[in-house]
């Protein structure tokens, strides 16, 4: 019996759509899903993580007797189910095979349920219950999986179930940051164990490390999307293999590249065990590369060309994404790993030790450069991508070298800005807003941006009240988050009890959440603390910040920038103006977007794209970032009768990243804060409204809104890069 039906057996009849809904992710993108689960139990729903399937499996009997006979409760859920049935009945093939109803359906007839595009990741942010995703990385693949299901792009997923997941953030009395890991019950997660016909799991094997691992597969429902999760902790499996996919980015560089054989080798291996054939291999980052030599081996089989035909003919269904601004990026491994781990595996494909190691290698003559992944993803992709216009240029000079017969703007890597969800990234609160006023088409996913001009209906007084009230839902989950944490750290009571002046609704509230490495530089803002001081305690007009994000377990660097920013949260000048949340996840996130007045972002340059700032336009907050990334694209000035969307921190295009760079951009953070953006903030009408603050406020959806959501990512990705390819030249 399936993890489902077992679910669907303990529920009263009334409530079995219930366990449907559970076991699809689409709930979470639907106006109304927090509250058709949370209601049952709301203090469950926190301790499970918003995990629906373990809420139901918790929440004892008579609740759910209770429940079953709410005509209020159930005539919701038999709205949501019928819901939920139209939309994955839009995506049932019609007698011809094809899905007319959805809008990919006629710009992409090639691609269908068994031929669909094959999105390898190694992390998937799909929900905060789903633990196998660390940051920015995994939630576009998670937001693209959203978007293809709701747009109809026949897509599946393909990453790697950890049993450990990501890890906890904690941060000790000296404000360091400790690492801890939550085993993970699979069994409680909405996903199914893939098994055949006989009731066993599907499994594959991959050899590594001289020894041959037993792989098998969860599959998670996403909309009409499916995430398929492989996993190798089974008992006829090694101790050491068991553990390969236990901790996201945890391990050393043997088991990064065991993880990377697992995913690549392994995920093709396991989509033709699930009888699918993909037409397209989306590698989104590098992780998944040696999926492309895998497929490259099944056609070898059947043909006598060599390696190098057959990859020019797989690298035609073979796109790339890369993520890395630098080329000197993480995912490299030395020749000597690479020769202990796949040594067994390149006389197949009919190459030398030095022809497969070249395949990796900047200079295919350099015996002693590292393996880099990118490089291979590079070499086997016909088409490749950076995720803005300005990391698109970045990565022609980049890897240019790899191309000698180019000049770098011919280099053939080509840019699809990133976006984020909207259904997925909008706050109840405002999504009802936006179905009032700009009616029910601002969810359906088209590549129409007209329909966000009606932002301008919306009343001041409404998008501004609904905003207060995000806000302050923000700062109270912020003072509780707070407080526990010191209340665990056994902070003195005067500490614990400080928390209710913690920061203030009616202040300018800025918020930072992200990874903290150095060169996102976290601290800017304290660059100098007597101007800082200045402008954050300010008399009349004062600014608070909210921090969030996780360093690398590995990187010392980002957790002293944490440790810093926990002396400022502590300051007799600051301690009611700055506030770090720990153990920053996505819901987490959802808050922080929605809540905040102004996103502030200012990596060093050049950065790849950032995505939370596209999340804060959707809940009508505004940006304040340096001239780079999806910003260098998005920023609006204003014009004539039209507000600006935002805010630009530093010059254009400057050509220095040093501390003189830091010295300037920090400057320019202070005065844009004191001279413009608190005074505008402030500004307010006999109605106690800031019309000019607000006016920006729908710049900022109206602009981005149409423009950086993964809809119109996902109809890039299907038009510029999933587009047919002509069929295979080789002979068989
Ligand atoms: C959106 C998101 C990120 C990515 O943030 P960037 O702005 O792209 O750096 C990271 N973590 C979580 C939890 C997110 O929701």
């Amino acid at each position: 019996m399936t993890s489902a039906l077992r679910l669907k057996a303990k529920l009263p009849t009334p409530l079995v759509a219930l366990a449907d809904l559970a076991y699809n992710y689409w709930w979470s993108w639907t106006a109304d899903h927090v509250s058709l689960f949370s209601s049952l139990d709301p203090a469950r729903w926190q301790s499970c993580g918003h995990n629906p399937v373990a809420l139901l499996e918790a929440v004892p009997n008579e609740r759910l007797w209770q429940v079953a006979e709410d005509p209020h409760y159930l005539n919701r859920l038999r709205q949501l189910a019928s819901e939920f049935e139209a939309y994955r009945r839009a995506g049932q093939p019609t007698v011809q095979g094809h899905h007319r109803h959805l809008w990919a359906s006629q710009v992409a007839p090639h691609l269908s349920a068994d031929r669909p595009v094959a999105y390898f990741c190694i992390e998937f942010g799909l929900h905060e219950s789903l633990p196998v995703y660390a940051g920015g990385l995994g939630v576009l693949a998670g937001d693209s999986l959203k978007s293809a299901s709701d747009l109809g792009v026949p897509m599946v997923g393909m990453g790697l179930l950890y049993r450990q997941g990501y890890f906890h953030q904690h941060l000790n009395r000296s404000g360091w940051q400790e690492e801890h890991y939550a085993h993970c019950e699979v069994n409680h997660l909405p996903m199914e164990l893939v098994r055949d016909e006989f009731g066993q799991p599907v499994t594959i094997k991959v050899d590594i490390r001289q020894r041959t691992v037993r792989v098998q597969v969860w599959r998670v429902q996403v909309g009409r999307s499916q995430l398929y999760l492989l996993d190798t902790d089974r008992s006829d499996n090694d101790s050491l293999d068991r553990r390969i996919t236990s901790h996201l980015y945890g391990g050393n560089p043997e088991t990064r590249l065991a993880q990377a054989l697992v995913l690549g080798v392994g995920g093709v291996r396991m989509l033709h065990a699930l009888d699918i054939e993909p037409m397209v291999y989306h590698l989104n980052a590098s992780h998944g590369a040696f999926a492309l030599l895998e497929v490259a081996y099944r056609e070898m089989r059947y043909s006598d060309a060599d390696f190098g035909e057959i990859a020019r003919e797989v690298s035609q269904r073979a796109v790339f994404t890369t993520h890395s601004p630098v080329s000197a990026a993480s995912n490299v491994f030395s020749a000597d790993l690479i020769e202990s781990f796949l040594g067994s595996y390149w006389p197949q494909l009919r190459l030398s030790r030095e022809e497969f190691l070249a395949l990796g290698n900047r200079r295919p003559d350099d015996p002693w450069d590292l393996f880099s992944m990118t490089v291979l993803a590079l070499r086997l992709s016909s088409k490749a991508n950076g995720v803005s216009h300005r990391h698109g240029e970045i990565c022609r000079e980049m890897w240019q070298a790899l191309y000698p017969d180019r000049e770098v703007a011919q280099v053939p890597i080509g840019a699809i800005t990133n976006g984020v969800h909207p259904r997925t990234w909008t706050a109840p609160l405002m999504m009802d807003l936006y179905q009032q006023y700009l009616g029910d088409s601002w969810a359906t996913p088209s590549v129409d941006s007209d329909r966000w001009a009606d932002v301008d209906k919306i009343p001041d007084e409404q998008l501004w009240q609904r905003h207060s009230l995000l806000k302050e839902r923000l700062i109270a989950y912020t003072r509780s988050r707070v407080q526990s944490a010191r209340q665990q750290r056994g902070e003195a009571a005067d500490e614990i009890a400080a928390v209710d002046h913690l920061l203030d609704p009616k202040v300018l509230t800025l918020g930072f959440g992200r990874r903290f490495s150095p060169y996102k530089r976290g601290e800017l803002l304290f660059s100098d603390l007597h101007r800082a001081i200045r402008i954050l305690a300010h008399a009349r007009r004062p600014i608070q910040i909210i921090f969030a994000g996780k360093a690398n377990p590995a990187d010392d660097e980002g957790k002293r920038i944490i440790q810093r920013l926990m002396e400022w949260c502590r300051h007799p000048a600051l301690r009611d103006r700055v506030a770090y949340i720990e153990d920053y996840d996505m819901a987490v996130a959802k808050l922080l977007v929605a809540g905040v007045d102004l996103w502030l972002s200012h990596p060093r340059r050049p950065e790849a794209s950032g995505t939370s700032g596209q999340k804060v336009c959707f809940n009508g907050g505004l940006n304040c970032g340096t001239f780079d990334g999806w910003w260098a694209e998005g920023y609006k000035p204003g014009s004539a009768g039209q507000a600006a969307n935002g805010w630009v921190i530093g010059k254009v295009n400057p050509d220095s990243d040093s501390d003189s760079q830091n010295r300037q951009d920090a400057d320019s953070l202070y005065d844009l804060l004191g001279k413009q953006i608190a005074p505008m903030y402030y500004q307010r009408d006999m109605a106690g409204l800031p019309r000019q603050w607000i006016a920006m406020m729908k710049a900022s959806i109206r602009s981005c809104a149409p423009s950086y959501s993964s809809d119109r990512m996902v109809a890039e990705y299907l038009t510029q890069m999933y587009a047919p390819t002509p069929p295979p030249t080789v002979s068989r």
